[in-house]
């Protein structure tokens, strides 16, 4: 695989391109595409230079010209996009930087793909926050598309984007949908990261609401591997695949184990208004994905534990991202 990871320097991406590289056969190439905008971090791939299959481009991914220019240089058969704008208070804020990357990004991106020679795979990489608040069951695939964040709006229209080249241009895309990720190198702005730095440092946690909010978690390695496997799986055509470990929590649940495991008292929580448009429940059925033999191997409990004692060893990391 002569691979381009876009979004290479964030929290997913960063899994995954460590993950990649570790692996002893398959990639021959791999082009780690990022803009370093607050989420990415350059020195989440130190180290990686080392690796003569490794090469770093510091891009936005919305620049056509540049983007098609690199396809074609690294003659890269495998795009896997996980660029975009991801925190849906910051989406309230402002969109537009949502509409930039996530949605121009990704139609940049595939008017690069479109017509390639050699193409094997464009992976697009989703979320479950586009079918919206789940009252009932499990979501499935087929489940109409419900967005109520700016946020989760530009990740659909990316996903309709996709689906629409794959029809039209016959780009061989897939889509995957995932839970809420949590685990190592995370930036600390979303819940499970910015709870445990606050917790180590004893500084209150601002919980949104009544914190009954429900969300379904998964271990990033998880992601990772079902990413794995769903490359390998012969669909393309803009298939898409749920992923997730079918492990939902409420929030006030995820707070109470964070304090817990880094030793902190339960006075530290400190209720806030609710986010507007605050989905009540996401929860994904994965029936699809795990009918092809792929499994998440990690038990919650046992991966926020160890992700707790990731942050805590990482003060040296983390602590400048918080100023
Ligand atoms: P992140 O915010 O940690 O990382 C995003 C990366 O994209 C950063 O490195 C940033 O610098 C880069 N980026 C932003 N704008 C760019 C641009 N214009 N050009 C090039 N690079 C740009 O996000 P994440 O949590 O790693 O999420 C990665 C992907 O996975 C996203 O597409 C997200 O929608 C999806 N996803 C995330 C979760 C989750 O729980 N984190 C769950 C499901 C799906």
């Amino acid at each position: 695989m002569r691979l381009l990871v876009t979004g290479a320097a964030g929290f997913i991406g960063t899994n995954f391109v460590r993950d990649a590289l570790g692996r002893a056969d398959g990639v021959e190439r791999l082009v780690a595409l990022d803009l370093l905008t607050y989420a990415g971090n350059r020195a989440n791939l130190e180290g990686l230079e080392a690796d003569p299959r490794f090469r770093f481009v510091r891009l936005d991914v919305a620049e056509r010209a540049a983007v098609a220019a690199l396809l074609a240089e690294e003659r890269v058969d495998v795009v896997v996009h996980f660029a975009a704008e991801t925190h849906v208070d910051r989406s309230i804020r402002d969109a537009a930087p949502f509409l930039h990357t996530n949605v121009a990004g990704t139609l940049a991106l595939l008017e690069a793909a479109r017509g390639r020679p050699g193409l094997a795979c464009f992976l697009h990489v989703s979320t479950d926050e586009v079918y919206g608040t789940i009252a009932e069951g499990r979501a499935r695939e087929d489940w109409p598309l419900r967005p109520s964040s700016p946020y989760a709006a530009s990740k659909a229209a990316a996903d309709a984007f996709v689906q629409a080249y794959a029809a039209t241009h016959g780009v061989p895309a897939v889509i995957t949908r995932c839970a809420n990720n949590y685990g190592p190198w995370q930036f600390p702005e979303k819940l499970i990261p910015l709870f445990v730095t606050n917790a180590l440092d004893g500084r209150p946690l601002p919980l949104y609401g009544d914190g009954m909010n429900v969300r379904d978690w998964i271990h990033v390695d998880d992601h990772v591997s079902a990413l794995w496997h769903v490359l390998a799986l012969p669909e393309r055509g803009g298939i898409v695949y749920n992923i997730s470990a079918e492990n939902e929590m409420p929030n006030r649940a995820v707070t109470e184990r964070v304090l817990a495991l880094a030793g902190r008292p339960a006075s530290l929580v400190r209720p806030v208004t609710d986010r507007p448009g605050h989905d009540r429940r996401y929860a994904l059925d994965s029936g699809r994905l795990r009918a092809t033999g792929w499994r998440p191997r990690h038990a919650f409990d046992d991966g926020l534990a160890a992700t707790v004692e990731w942050y805590r060893a990482r003060r040296a990391w983390w602590e400048p991202l918080q100023r």
